[in-house]
């Protein structure tokens, strides 16, 4: 989502003339794009921030940018702490960078307005805006911002503000400019793409328009070759959403959904809204409906009051879905949050020790789920190029390394023959 929010950035100040620089010690603006979801994201950024003291020192004309979630957050407060900041642009403020990076008053500095009833604005990429940042062959498109779930641990409610779904007219037109520029995967972008046109109308008229509606709408465009979406809420993970997977010949055989915890009572305490029993249904039936789909979580370990009992329950889950592969962490306190004010904090040492335990566990069947592969046909798309190293993806999203003796550009789909499967990689050779 961060890395969308940026591009943006860039979108909207290439509108004004401005252009990226490969090199920071040259660039007149550093604007630093962040995330505060965990407090070793938001540490990340005062330790950079602190390394740009040094130099606007040598280079007072330097202007620094702090945007996205940190900058929601701490709003004056990154002012005071930080004085050599110039400008602090809050989540929903990004569209309008570069008129706030010419605004000279104090006041002007820190734009971290919000509003319940904002909008998504229609900011279309021109084409040749388009593609002028990262990839060239797959992109993000933000479908929505803000959440409405408050997750007893979570920050996002409060720094991305309320749910909202963007007009599903200017996603359609967004994606037909990037298939236009040579764009052959799309991911749609949300906290919880499933709600997707709950919250707000996605359309002109008054009928109603979900994620699946969106999802089939999508796939009909000619040159969108590869579609996927992030993230799912497993609450909201309706039957329309999963038969998806069995009739969108380009969607993905692949979905990311986070259950964070294998215990009902912490699932209860983090307000998730569903039981493992819930959840192992669902999972049932996306495998009903697509038996091949690759199935990856998130997990959070060491939330307060998880007992050794609680967080046993989280290994045998692990057993039960055999997850292809997963994002865990330990938690961490969140200003403002519900659960930082709960009791019977689980201390350091047992975080560290039930992550590491969970990530073992993970690698192994990561491995056993990849082995799988060997000997097989999967069908990839190029991601990078580089002399003889290729690089690819396959649609389940496994990162592919191949051999290969011929030249390929990134973006070209093609066969290989899976040759050995790494816990966080497969190698192949050119069919
Ligand atoms: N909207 C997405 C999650 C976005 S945040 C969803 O609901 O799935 C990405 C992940 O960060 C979460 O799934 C969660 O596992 C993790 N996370 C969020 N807050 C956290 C906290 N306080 N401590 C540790 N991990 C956290
Ligand atoms: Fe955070 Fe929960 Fe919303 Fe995901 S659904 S962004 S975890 S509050």
């Amino acid at each position: 989502m961060n890395e969308r929010d940026s591009e943006i950035i860039s979108q909207g100040l290439a509108s004004h003339g401005y252009s990226a620089s490969q090199i920071m010690e040259s660039a007149d603006i550093v604007i630093i794009n962040t995330c505060s979801i965990r407090a070793k994201a938001e540490q990340k950024v005062m330790s950079l921030l602190g390394m740009l003291r040094k130099e606007k020192l040598l280079r007072p004309e330097l202007k620094i940018c702090v945007a996205g979630c940190v900058a929601q957050q701490e709003g004056n407060k990154l002012l005071n702490r930080m004085p050599h900041v110039d400008l602090v642009v809050g989540t929903q403020n990004i569209y309008n960078i570069a008129e706030l990076l010419e605004k000279k008053t104090a006041q002007s500095k820190v734009a971290t307005s919000m509003s319940d009833t904002y909008t998504i604005p229609r900011f279309i990429p021109e084409q040749d805006q388009a593609l002028h940042t990262a990839e060239s062959y797959k992109k993000f498109v933000t479908i929505m911002q803000g959440c409405n779930n408050y997750c007893t641990y979570c920050i996002v409610p409060y720094t991305r503000g309320r749910e909202i779904s963007r007009n599903k007219r200017d996603i359609i037109d967004e994606v037909n400019v990037l298939v236009d520029c040579g764009v052959r995967e799309i991911t749609l972008l949300g906290q919880n793409v499933n709600s997707y046109g709950i919250a707000n109308s996605v359309t002109e008229g008054s009928s109603s328009y979900a994620f699946p509606d969106l999802l089939h709408e999508v796939a009909s465009i000619h040159g969108v070759e590869r579609l996927r979406f992030t993230t799912s809420h497993p609450k909201d993970l309706s039957s329309d959403l999963m038969c998806c997977f069995r009739d969108i010949k380009n969607l993905c055989h692949q979905i990311h959904l986070p259950v964070q915890a294998g215990s009902d009572s912490i699932l209860q305490k983090m307000n998730r809204k569903y039981t493992i029993e819930k959840y192992l249904q669902k999972v049932d039936a996306l495998r009903s409906y697509c038996p091949d789909i690759a199935i990856t979580t998130d997990i959070i370990v060491g939330f307060p009051g998880e007992t050794d009992q609680d967080f046993a329950k989280t290994l045998e889950l692990l057993e039960t879905v055999r997850y292809d592969g997963s994002f865990s962490f330990k938690y961490s306190d969140r200003p403002g949050t519900k659960s930082t004010g709960l009791a019977d904090k689980v201390d350091e040492k047992t975080k560290t020790e039930r992550l590491s335990r969970f990530q073992a566990r993970q690698n192994e069947i990561s491995l056993e789920r990849n082995s799988a592969f060997v000997g097989k046909t999967l069908r990839i798309m190029v991601e990078s190029a580089q002399s003889e190293k290729l690089q690819g993806r396959s649609e389940y999203n496994h990162v592919v390394h191949i051999e290969s003796t011929s030249n390929h550009t990134p973006g070209e789909i093609f066969d290989v023959h899976i040759v050995h499967a790494g816990e966080h990689s497969l190698q192949a050779r050119r069919n």
